[in-house]
């Protein structure tokens, strides 16, 4: 019955003189997300409305999946649709709808007529208020409810007719492309895929950084991370992973400075080097998975001081306020909570202290840092140079 799907979208439609841009966007998105998939689809913009048709040997439920994956999709409604130019073969059609879709509703509903196409006969308000009244002859199980119907037949009148009454929810956000990117740092842990996809929520398109200590790390750590940009990928587009082999670095950390600083110390080295790649792709930021008081390393002290490593950009900490039980929600939500419990070696973890500090001074720490001068260049130029860089595709 349907080929067609009306792709509602929310903040994207008030952006004034920008809009096209935000539809462009959100095309384009929708025709990457359908690109792998079977069946032919063509995008269609019309006065505010973005249409999705379908042909060939298209499936429903995947290509409803993958249009789920789209930011900027507020709702996905099946379409029917046909031609008619007048209103006894509209109402024949309706009436099939309603055979088709709600056979045994005993539901309450309310019909809405928008006639854009003038030469139609009969005026929006008398061809609802017709409908309405065939509706309840054809099924009279189904009851009127002007003020808060269960469906809603939205009926609108162009060069075709369109008819749709489900809203299949969508992910809500931005079309990514629509601002900028930023650089992730991506850990094989719950947090940082959730953080990745709370910012390309909002438009932004995907790079990350993982940093990996061969042979305290494995190889499958390593895989494990890439299925987690995969997970991004799906909702993001391509994910430009870099790998950074980040060993002597923590090396030479546990060689110089004090056991309780080690993880504070290495995450500010983890910053300087995403900071540094970031800026080498034009990121507009840094992304990370902490959230306040999660770990030694995430106090407000510890923050503050990991946060000062980073000179010239934001570090965006989206999921700062929540609690571990709020991101594991979502993690299950977006698809990256299986991936991320499977168990794995972090960096962060072979070299952890017994009792960290939590409460880190700023000063305390550079004069510890000073002690790896003259050492730490060479680590830190060689770290960048060898780092691999992956395409990372859903
Ligand atoms: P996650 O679940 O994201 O691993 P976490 O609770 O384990 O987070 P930490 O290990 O303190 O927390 O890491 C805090 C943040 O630092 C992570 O969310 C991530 O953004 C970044 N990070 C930590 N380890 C790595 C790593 N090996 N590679 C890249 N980024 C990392
Ligand atoms: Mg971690």
């Amino acid at each position: 019955m349907y080929h067609t799907f009306l792709i509602k979208y929310g903040e994207i439609g008030i952006k004034g003189k920008n809009r096209h841009v935000f539809e462009d966007a959100l095309a384009k998105q929708i025709r990457l997300a359908l690109a792998k998939k079977d069946g032919s689809f063509s995008i269609r913009k019309e006065r505010g409305r973005v249409y999705v048709e379908c042909s060939g040997e298209w499936n429903e439920e995947e290509t409803v999946e993958a249009l789920q994956h789209v930011f900027g999709i507020v709702g996905i409604c099946p379409v029917y649709t046909f031609e008619t130019t007048d209103y006894e073969a509209l109402e024949r059609d309706m009436l099939k709808y309603i055979d088709e879709e709600y056979a045994s509703s005993s539901e309450t509903f309310k019909v809405k007529v928008r006639r854009v196409n003038k030469n139609f006969p009969l005026t929006s308000m008398e061809i609802a208020a017709k409908l309405g009244e065939a509706i309840l002859q054809h099924q009279p199980s189904m009851h009127v409810d002007v003020h808060n119907p269960d469906v809603l037949f939205d009926i609108e009148i162009r060069d075709r007719v369109y008819i749709y009454s489900k809203v299949i929810p969508g992910p809500g956000g931005m079309p990514v492309g629509t601002n900028g990117n930023a650089m992730l740092c991506l850990s094989g842990g719950i947090d940082s895929p959730v953080a990745g996809w709370m910012i390309a929520k909002r438009g932004v398109g995907i790079d990350a950084v993982y940093f990996h200590a061969p042979p305290y790390t494995s190889e499958r750590a390593k895989e494990k991370v890439v299925d987690l940009a995969k997970c991004i990928a799906a909702y993001a587009g391509t994910v430009r992973l870099h790998i950074v082999n980040f060993t002597d670095i923590q090396l030479a950390i546990y060689d110089n400075c004090p056991h309780e600083e080690l993880t504070i110390i290495m995450r500010r080295y983890m910053m300087r080097i995403a900071e540094h790649f970031a800026h080498e792709r034009g990121d507009l930021g840094i992304i990370t998975g902490e959230s306040i008081g999660q770990v030694a390393s995430q106090t407000m002290q510890s923050l503050l001081v990991t946060d000062s490593a980073v000179k010239t950009l934001p570090v965006y900490r989206p999921l700062i306020g929540m609690d571990k039980s709020e991101i594991v929600e979502l993690a299950e939500k977006i698809g990256s909570y299986e991936t991320s419990i499977l168990p794995y070696e972090d960096c962060c973890t072979i070299f952890v202290a017994k009792h960290p500090v939590t409460k880190p001074d700023l000063g305390v720490i550079e004069r510890s840092e000073q002690k790896l001068n003259g050492i730490i260049e060479e680590l830190m130029d060689r770290a960048l140079r060898t780092t691999e860089i992956i395409r990372v595709n859903a």
